[in-house]
């Protein structure tokens, strides 16, 4: 019998989703230019959880911004499903992160007159195929206060709310700067429960950025960030669950 013919990669790993080849932020210019990315290299494959670390400075928020879509490198290339963002079209990278990226930020920014299960409705309506607010405010152990409003719940609540905000398009990628940056140790071991299950749950690629060494030791993989460049990378032999990790 003949073998059926089969796409070359058919054996091959997995192809990493997001990938940046020489991916260079400057920003200003002359003698105030900042380099705040220096030619990094990077793959992230579908489901993965990475932690990115690195000091106050080293260029995490602008490789989140430019993984997101939402900043153009000065150079080099960021790749989503092998196309390219950087020349991209602003209408194609503004259905890119619409469509495929949840981003999670320290502050919650969630609208004070919307209750927790407005304030994620409003963001399906622009999903095609989103989830129910209910469904992604259970995901995150939120079942029990859909109808409240940010006012009445807790900073880490407020923030689980953001982060079922967040998922409810279903994007492929998570994109989460400190978000327990704001937070006391228990209610942001909480927060970090919410993203690892949605990324177990959902396969999200999700990317976390933070400062605290500890929380490295729930990834798949960490990479330190240092003057705009990687530094070094390590792969964990197992995750550590959240409440498991010791601060
Ligand atoms: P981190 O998130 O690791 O603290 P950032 O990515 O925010 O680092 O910043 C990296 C470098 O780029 C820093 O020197 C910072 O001052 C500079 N920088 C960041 N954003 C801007 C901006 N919009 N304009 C000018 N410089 C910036
Ligand atoms: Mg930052």
């Amino acid at each position: 019998m003949q073998p059926e013919v089969t796409e070359p990669e058919a054996n091959s790993p997995a192809k990493p989703l997001l990938e940046a080849r020489g991916l260079t932020k400057i920003y200003g210019s002359g003698p105030a230019a900042v380099r705040a990315l220096d030619g990094v290299d990077l793959e992230l494959y579908p489901g993965e959880f990475v932690v990115l670390l690195g000091p106050s400075g080293s260029g995490k928020t602008t490789l989140l911004n430019q993984l997101g879509g939402l900043d153009v490198p000065t150079s080099g290339v960021i790749r989503f499903r092998g196309r390219d963002l950087a020349t991209a079209s602003d209408a194609e990278r503004t259905r890119y992160r619409r469509e495929s990226v949840g981003f999670v930020f320290q502050f919650y920014n969630l609208m004070p007159s919307l209750t927790a299960r407005e304030n994620v409705a409003l963001i399906t309506e622009l999903a095609p195929d989103p989830m129910d607010p209910e469904e992604a405010l259970r995901m995150v152990r939120l079942g029990e206060r859909l109808d409240h409003f940010p006012s009445q719940l807790s900073g880490g609540e407020q923030q689980r709310v953001a982060i079922a905000r967040a998922i409810a398009k279903r994007p492929s990628v998570l994109l989460c700067d400190e978000p327990t940056g704001a937070l006391d140790v228990r209610t942001g071991v909480a927060v970090l429960e919410a993203i690892e299950r949605v990324n177990r749950e959902l396969g999200t690629l999700t990317v976390v950025i933070t400062h605290n060494a500890v929380i490295a030791d729930m990834a798949d993989r960490v990479i330190h960030l240092m003057d705009g460049r990687i530094q070094h990378q390590r792969r964990n032999p197992v995750r550590i669950p959240p409440r498991e990790l010791r601060w």
